[in-house]
């Protein structure tokens, strides 16, 4: 089983109180292990009683590790006294699982230094590391090698910096080809997945830290995150892999909400073994086509599926039409596609959520089912990617629509290509429409006073259908005007929410728990 280590790094022998409050606190919080880092402690008066309390009174078992400069820690003298904390730590009653060492240093150790961490190894498993906090290093399969050859190392374990999202797999492989138990960690925000997807590939441990401000890595989660948001607790070696793809991706809500969701089905007694990853991409086709093919390469990893977005929307269908999938046929006119969906078979599909949410909504709140759309009049504004996807479906299913946007030009070109008419944003308010839709971002905090419209179309009134896709605020300012008027109001989150289900739908052929959802993203806003 793979355990979830807290790191606690101890800055000064009188620090030790504090130390094990903050363990009991990780403990009762789903921790396995603590890593104690005792790097301050080797060498000063009273660290090596310090260190005997850690380890002796500390509730759970431990990892000892006193990390040397060179590879990110604080300690930075006498490796004899590095060698003389471990050693007196091995002897106590209790003594750690682990003694953590570099393995360059270990190499490294004069002859009776390494005979006597030897000697304390004996008692505790010797986990030997390589870390390099600013790359993949160059000799990593050599280490590797070296690690798994070396009688006195019970565990070996190796930390690099991502360079893409695509250095994870590696981790999945170093783990998934161990010889002995193994810990294969990327660092940075593209490293989380493997973080995460430790326990899939049943790594010895992960690390997790207790809050934001108490972790001893870049990108390290923390025990809060990776256990309710990211499903510590559910992952199996069978769980199926999804994420957002886009950049930056590290705002969005997408993990939460689709976590959530897998969440709400188990709690309902029909779970769907998956977890949702932010997955970073830079905007590059290239990068965007080689990080799929080795995600989609490693059958290990099930990974079946990713919401899309800015700016790989009209990347994913070139990526799926190159590697022969299928496009949904409007996503195709829409020259964008929010979803892929990958079959355990391997075969891709490029679909657009964002337009049938869009339509969804609007049906819902005319009450009408999509044949309904037919001869309805609706006004756009915008002619940017959403206000593309919104003029594609309402086109498609009949209705009259009419382009508003700031750069006529744009309003124009759109018009042109869904055969739809364009008009000046002055001339809105006296347009006559059933339906009005801000597909603009005019009115997104922190521009939350402001609306697309200069005053309110003279058509208005309790027919009329308004509809905002900006999310943030739920109630805009063009929201509150038409609410105003007495018009039937749909909010960004109504859109997002179901873009969101739909996906899931595809993904699991479940129904989507939608009010749970819905609620992670009021959360979010309102929170
Ligand atoms: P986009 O491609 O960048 O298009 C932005 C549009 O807004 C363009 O038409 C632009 O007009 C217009 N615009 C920007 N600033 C303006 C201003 N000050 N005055 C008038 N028009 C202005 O963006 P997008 O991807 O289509 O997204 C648009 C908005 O949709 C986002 O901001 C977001 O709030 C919302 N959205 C909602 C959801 C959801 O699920 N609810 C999902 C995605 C996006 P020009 O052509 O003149 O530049």
């Amino acid at each position: 089983m793979t355990r979830l280590c807290v790191p606690l790094s101890v800055p000064h022998p009188d620090a030790v109180d504090t130390a094990l409050a903050d363990a009991a606190r990780a403990a009762e919080f789903g921790a396995d292990l603590i890593e104690w880092r005792v790097d301050a402690l080797a060498g000063v008066e009273g660290g090596t009683e310090a260190t005997a309390r850690l380890i002796e009174q500390g509730p759970l078992p431990c990892v000892l590790t006193c990390r040397h400069a060179d590879e990110g820690g604080a300690f930075d003298g006498d490796e004899a006294d590095r060698v003389a904390l471990l050693h007196h730590a091995s002897k106590l009653a209790r003594p750690p699982a682990y003694l953590d060492v570099e393995w360059a240093k270990l190499e490294a150790l004069p002859a009776p230094l390494r005979a006597k961490l030897d000697d304390a190894a004996a008692r505790c498993g010797l986990i030997a590391s390589a870390h390099d906090f600013t790359t993949r290093p160059a000799h990593l399969d050599r280490t590797i090698a070296g690690m798994a050859g070396s009688d006195a190392v019970r565990v070996a374990k190796l930390a690099w910096r991502a360079r893409s999202i695509r250095d994870n797999v590696e981790a999945f492989e170093i783990v998934s080809r161990r010889l002995k138990p193994t810990v294969a960690l990327c660092m940075g925000e593209d490293g989380l997945a493997s973080r995460v997807l430790a326990k899939k590939f049943g790594a010895l441990l992960t690390f997790a830290s207790l809050d934001d401000a108490r972790g001893t890595a870049p990108g390290q989660p923390t025990l809060d995150e990776i256990k309710n948001l990211y499903r510590w607790d559910a992952l199996t070696l069978d769980t199926k892999v999804f994420g957002v793809i886009g950049h930056p991706v590290g705002h969005s809500m997408s993990p939460a909400i689709h976590n959530a969701a897998f969440d709400r089905l188990a709690l309902d007694g029909e779970p769907f073994d998956g977890v949702y990853l932010p997955l970073p991409i830079p905007d590059a086709y290239e990068a965007f086509k080689a990080t799929m093919l080795t995600w989609l390469d490693f059958e290990p990893l099930h990974f079946r599926g990713a919401s899309v977005t800015i700016p790989h929307k009209a990347n994913l269908l070139r990526f799926v039409r190159e590697q022969g999938g299928r496009v949904e046929a409007l996503a195709e006119q829409i020259g964008a596609a929010n979803t892929l969906t990958v079959g355990d078979d391997g075969a891709l599909h490029a679909t657009n959520t964002d337009y049938a949410a869009i339509l969804d909504a609007t049906c819902d709140r005319l009450g009408v089912d999509r044949s309904g759309l037919r001869g309805l009049k609706v006004a756009v504004f915008g002619a940017g990617g959403v206000a593309r996807a919104i003029v594609a479906g309402f086109a498609h299913h009949g209705a009259g629509v009419t382009v508003f946007n700031r750069t006529p030009e744009r309003a124009q070109a759109l018009a042109e290509a869904f055969g739809v008419t364009a008009a000046p944003l002055d001339a809105a308010p006296a347009h006559a429409a059933d339906v009005w839709i801000n597909g603009t971002s005019v009115g997104m905090s922190p521009g939350a006073d402001t609306c697309v419209l200069a005053e309110p179309p003279t058509n208005w009134n309790a027919e009329t259908v308004v509809f905002d896709t900006v999310y943030n605020p739920m109630r805009t300012a063009l929201l509150a005007l038409a609410e105003s008027h007495g018009c039937r109001t749909i909010d960004g989150v109504d859109m997002f929410v179901r873009q969101a289900a739909a996906q899931f739908t595809g993904w699991t052929r479940r129904p989507a728990p939608i009010d749970a959802m819905r609620r992670v993203v009021v959360n979010r806003l309102t929170g």
